[in-house]
């Protein structure tokens, strides 16, 4: 754990690009330090470059794959990227755990990319504030791209992904196609939608079937329409046009606004997630009191209610 007095060298070392201090400051996210009140202080000035790329879609569709030939490609056009894996469904740190998923080895010893996974702790509201973050720590750290991946499935997942600047829905020829997709909510979600694995039959029927789907949606006039591509990530196939339909979106979301609506609404989250743990823990701080136990022995008795009683909670925390 830093010391308090090198929290100014890790951001100066960090913004000069120094991997371990990047890691580190990111260590102080995961493990929700006292220190990163003054951590993001410090990153602050330095954020707002980065363009954040969430990655969804099913275990298997090539997540990993295609987030590697990504890299590839953008590191190919000389841009610096990063990678946050994250699992929202793990209370234990996530280094270890998370390390084998991301196919990665290739990029891991290119000083241009940082690829880091990280668990998000298990206590309610973790998940809001720790990814904004983890992005702003490889932001500051002069990252173009970061790509934003999630491990495992489920609601938490279109959460996490659903804080980036553009999201990238993956799918695969039978695995999940246009009606498991809108079942699981990703049709609402997705930027850039992609059939990977288009070596495979079905393909071009599942693109067709989703290109249907998505068309079915009211968008109103100067709207971004989702793109359909296919790719063979494991080839690098495709990859070129994914790339370039990612930066047309980044565009689109800068001109029309949505970049800045996207941005303040992961700030909202962020600060509301931060005023609910700062709440919690007033009212940890409270649990020791006699307060709460009068209370509770009030509404047992019947002289009054939980509402009252909790309004009365509140009221002392000011
Ligand atoms: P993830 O679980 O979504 O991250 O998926 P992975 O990237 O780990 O890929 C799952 C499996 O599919 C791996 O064995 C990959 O090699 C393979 N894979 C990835 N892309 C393609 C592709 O375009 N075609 C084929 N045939 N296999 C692929």
């Amino acid at each position: 754990m830093a010391r308090t007095s090198d929290v100014a060298t890790l951001v100066s070392q960090a913004r000069e690009g120094q991997p371990r201090a990047v890691a580190r400051l990111i260590s102080l996210v995961e493990d929700a330090s006292p220190q990163l009140r003054e951590v993001m202080a410090s990153l602050q000035p330095f954020t707002g470059h980065a363009h954040v790329v969430g990655i969804t879609g099913a275990p298997g569709v090539g997540k990993s794959t295609s987030t590697s030939a990504l890299v590839g490609a953008l590191r190919a056009q000389g841009k610096r990227v990063g990678v946050l894996a994250i699992d929202p469904s793990s209370p234990f740190s996530g280094g270890a755990l998370l390390g084998d998923r991301i196919r990665m080895q290739e990029h891991a010893t290119d000083p241009g990319v940082y690829i880091r996974s990280m668990a998000s702790r298990g206590h309610l509201g973790g998940l809001s504030w720790s990814t904004p973050q983890a992005l702003r720590v490889l932001d500051a750290a002069g990252c173009d791209v970061i790509i934003l991946e999630t491990v495992g499935v489920g609601q938490s997942e279109i959460e996490v992904v659903g804080v980036a600047d553009t999201v990238l829905v993956l799918l695969a020829p039978g695995m999940g196609d246009g009606i498991q997709a809108a079942k699981a909510g990703i049709l609402e979600i997705g930027d850039v939608f992609v059939v990977n694995k288009a070596d495979r039959d079905g393909a071009s029927a599942t693109s067709r079937e989703l290109r249907h789907m998505i068309s079915l949606a009211d968008r109103p006039e100067g709207a971004w329409r989702p793109p359909v591509l296919k790719t063979i990530a494991s080839q690098g196939e495709g990859i070129p046009k994914v790339v370039d339909e990612i930066a047309a979106h980044f565009a689109w979301a800068s001109e029309s606004g949505e970049l800045t609506k996207r941005r303040e609404r992961r700030a909202a989250d962020e600060i509301e997630a931060i005023a609910l743990a700062a709440l919690r823990s007033r009212m940890a701080d409270l649990g020791s009191n006699e307060l709460l136990h009068d209370l509770a022995t009030q509404v047992v008795q019947g002289s009054t209610d939980p509402y009252v009683a909790a309004d009365q909670l509140i009221a002392t925390l000011d």
